[in-house]
């Protein structure tokens, strides 16, 4: 075992198994790690202990506090802390953290989003621990916070949070993969979600930052002509990291590193000023709290380098978005079930999990869309630098051979060789490579040789709604493959499954298209396909109220009727509030901070036109005059397009967006022929280069 060669212990600052082992007795360590690994219910007369050790270990940290770190439905991380040291007398402090400080919480929760899920008058919200997800210790200059990972419900038990769910889904999961892998005789064991979740990011010198009110509020610019030099030359894409950037990076990997995430890769993006990090795939609910970590590290980091880390999907227009590729793959008793394997066995139940999430996403694309629905989503996806708001599956062309000689089945020929029939369970597949050649990057669920990458997730997304609903969905068809699986007679096992695999993808292979997700012809051959096509995040999440959907997430218990349909609401009026905003930030800086600059602009122009008369001169007052006449004709379009956007914020978010899309192109050609000593706003240009 090699260690890094920075001074830093990997993993130090979380209470991992090195730390239980130091600080806890070994009956409480096996009974911990119990809870933890077998997702035992956890034993309460273990949790003053573990609560008394936690104190010791953070306290030897510098931590002064704790807080109980939640995820409500705000998309963000919360934290109240509670400081360890309560005065006795008045000279004296003791230190006090008990097990019931440990295990539950009462934030006063009134102001998190509950979609009527709880009345303020009756505000009360409980945190508990969440056991599976280790406790970490958060640094900052001056002192240190300890943190645990807790879901969040209301009085009456219907949750609050992003949390709950997900683990729910992963149960769900669970039941659904032990019944698939009993009909095919693997050992009784429990399903291990995994995820992957690469990281897009843009960063801009905090200075520029500053000018700019509509990054400082919206996290992204409301107004901005592309630049001359944008991404055409291809040149920013895993080009050379530049020092200060890289300096920004090594901190960031380094602070994961101590709070045991794996940051593996970064590299510059697409864009430029836009960059990647990608950790190494974990157990789901740990990934989820990680990838948090990660955005919250990220801007950390950022502004102590002078820089601000922007995670919205679509900081500047004409440029590309940010997305967060979700990789998620289910493994069973350590195997990855999405790995073809070596053996007929191992193909064939590969092939039946690969076909239970065909059917998943054919039957509930709209699930799966839904959960990538977040504004900023919506300037992103179909942009043609990301997938299209269409769902479909890529399954690369070796895969999509084998399924094709599955569908086939008895019509083709009995000869393996030529490509003919494909005896499940009988015959070997053919090698699927796992190379990135074949690499289609236009789809936004693409299989990618042992796992799935979703793609179409905003960056800055929570990934619990996402992969809970992926879950949800999956688990669902699992259950519906094995419970027909079971009734297979044992002699002519591998002839059934053959039918039934044959059948699910005759019924649901239209959801697999390997071309261009980003042509137009796809728009319309996905339309006779019957895909749906959920453009913006009002049509997207209006499905979550479809009956098959409250019915298919009630059935799995991830999500109570009243529980899905408080998350629409709360969803929904976060996208309505949001477009609300920046319609009132673009109207102020169109009318504040625009409009004086077209003004003075135009006020220059005719003082120079007064002063050229008056002075005989003929030369040069053509162009004077009629650049005069251009931006003040800039100016009473300017001027109506306030005045739009203004009586579009009555109405409805259609209409302000529409409003902004105007007012945004009359400044935005405004820009381009205001002299760089008026124009009051740093340029795309400048935001776009890092120094
Ligand atoms: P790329 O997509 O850039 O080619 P990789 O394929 O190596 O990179 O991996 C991308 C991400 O997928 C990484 O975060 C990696 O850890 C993750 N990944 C790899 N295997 C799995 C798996 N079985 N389950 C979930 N994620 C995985
Ligand atoms: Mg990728």
């Amino acid at each position: 075992m090699e260690s890094c060669p920075l001074d830093i212990a990997y993993g130090e600052d979380v209470f991992n198994e090195k730390a239980m082992r130091e600080y806890l007795a070994k009956d409480t360590v096996e009974t911990l790690l119990h809870t933890m690994n077998d997702r035992a219910p956890l034993d309460p007369s273990i949790a003053n202990e573990v609560a008394h050790a936690l104190k010791q270990w953070a306290m030897q940290r510098g931590a002064t506090h704790f807080t109980h770190w939640f995820q409500p439905l705000t998309g963000t991380t919360a934290e109240k802390h509670d400081a360890f040291f309560e005065p006795v007398g008045t000279a004296e402090t003791i230190a006090r953290f008990s097990g019931k400080n440990l295990i539950m919480g009462e934030p006063d929760a009134s102001s998190f989003p509950s979609g009527g899920l709880r009345c303020t008058f009756e505000a009360r919200g409980y945190t508990a621990w969440d056991v599976t997800s280790p406790a970490f210790v958060k640094r900052h200059p001056n002192g240190a916070t300890l943190c645990i990972p807790t879901v969040f419900c209301s009085y009456t038990g219907e949750v609050l949070d992003k949390k709950t769910p997900l683990l729910r889904s992963m149960q769900a999961m669970d039941r659904a993969v032990r019944r698939l892998m009993a009909c095919f005789g693997e050992p009784n064991s429990h399903a291990m979600i995994t995820l992957g979740a690469e990281q897009e990011y843009f960063l801009v010198d905090k200075e520029l930052y500053l000018k700019r009110p509509d990054l400082m509020q919206c996290g992204r610019t409301l107004f901005g002509a592309p630049p001359a030099r944008n991404q055409q030359l291809e040149d920013h894409y895993f080009g050379s990291i530049k020092p200060r950037v890289l300096t920004f990076m090594e901190e960031v990997e380094q602070e994961l590193w101590r709070l045991g995430i794996p940051a593996k890769t970064r590299h510059n993006e697409a864009a430029p000023a836009q960059f990647e990090l990608a950790p190494m795939f974990e157990e789901l609910n740990l990934a989820v709290d990680h990838n948090m970590m990660v955005m919250e590290t990220l801007r950390n980091v950022a502004d102590r380098h002078g820089l601000v880390c922007l995670l919205h999907e679509k900081p500047f227009a004409g440029v590309n978005g940010s997305g967060k590729h979700n990789n998620w793959s289910v493994a069973y008793n350590g195997k990855n079930l999405l790995d073809p394997g070596k053996n007929p066995q191992d193909n064939a139940i590969f092939l039946s999990v690969l076909a239970s999430v065909i059917r998943a996403i054919d039957l509930h694309a709209d699930v799966l869309r839904a959960s990538t629905a977040h504004f900023g989503n919506d300037h992103r996806l179909g942009a043609l630098e990301a997938p299209p708001a269409i769902i479909s599956i890529f399954l690369g062309d070796e895969l999509t051979e084998v399924i094709r000689r599955i569908e086939q089945g008895a019509a083709a020929s009995d000869d393996n060789d030529k490509g003919g029939k494909l005896r499940v369970g009988v015959d070997t597949l053919p090698p699927i490579p796992r190379d990135t050649s074949d690499r289609n990057r236009t789809s936004p669920f693409a299989f990618t040789g042992n796992k799935f990458e979703f793609r179409a997730p905003g960056s800055s997304q929570n990934c619990s709604g996402v992969c809970m609903a992926l879950n949800t969905i999956v688990a669902e068809s699992i259950t519906v493959l094995a419970e027909e699986i079971e009734q297979l007679p044992k002699a002519t096992f591998h002839e059934g499954l053959e039918a039934i695999l044959q059948r699910v993808i005759r019924e649901h292979g239209r959801v697999i298209f390997n071309g261009d997700g980003y042509s137009a012809a796809w728009v319309e051959e996905a339309q006779k396909r019957g895909l749906p096509n959920l453009r913006t995040v009002p049509e997207a999440l209006a499905v979550l109220l479809d009956e098959k959907n409250l019915d298919l997430f009630s059935k799995q218990g991830v999500l109570h009727p009243t529980e899905m349909r408080s998350r629409y609401d709360v969803f929904f009026a976060e996208y309505a509030r949001k477009v609300r905003l920046e319609g009132k930030v673009a109207l102020e800086m169109a009318r504040t901070i625009l409009e004086p600059a077209i003004m003075k602009e135009l006020g220059a122009l005719a003082k120079m036109v007064h002063h050229t008369q008056a002075a005989g001169i003929q030369a040069g007052l053509r162009t004077l005059t009629a650049k005069a006449e251009t931006i003040g004709t800039g100016l009473d379009e300017l001027a109506m397009g306030c005045t739009a956007l203004e009586t579009a914020l009555g109405q409805d978010e259609k209409a302000i967006l529409q409003a902004m899309t105007s007012l945004r192109n009359v400044a935005d050609k405004l820009e381009t022929m205001i002299g760089d000593c008026h124009w009051p706003l740093p340029k795309y240009r400048d935001l776009l280069q890092i120094h």
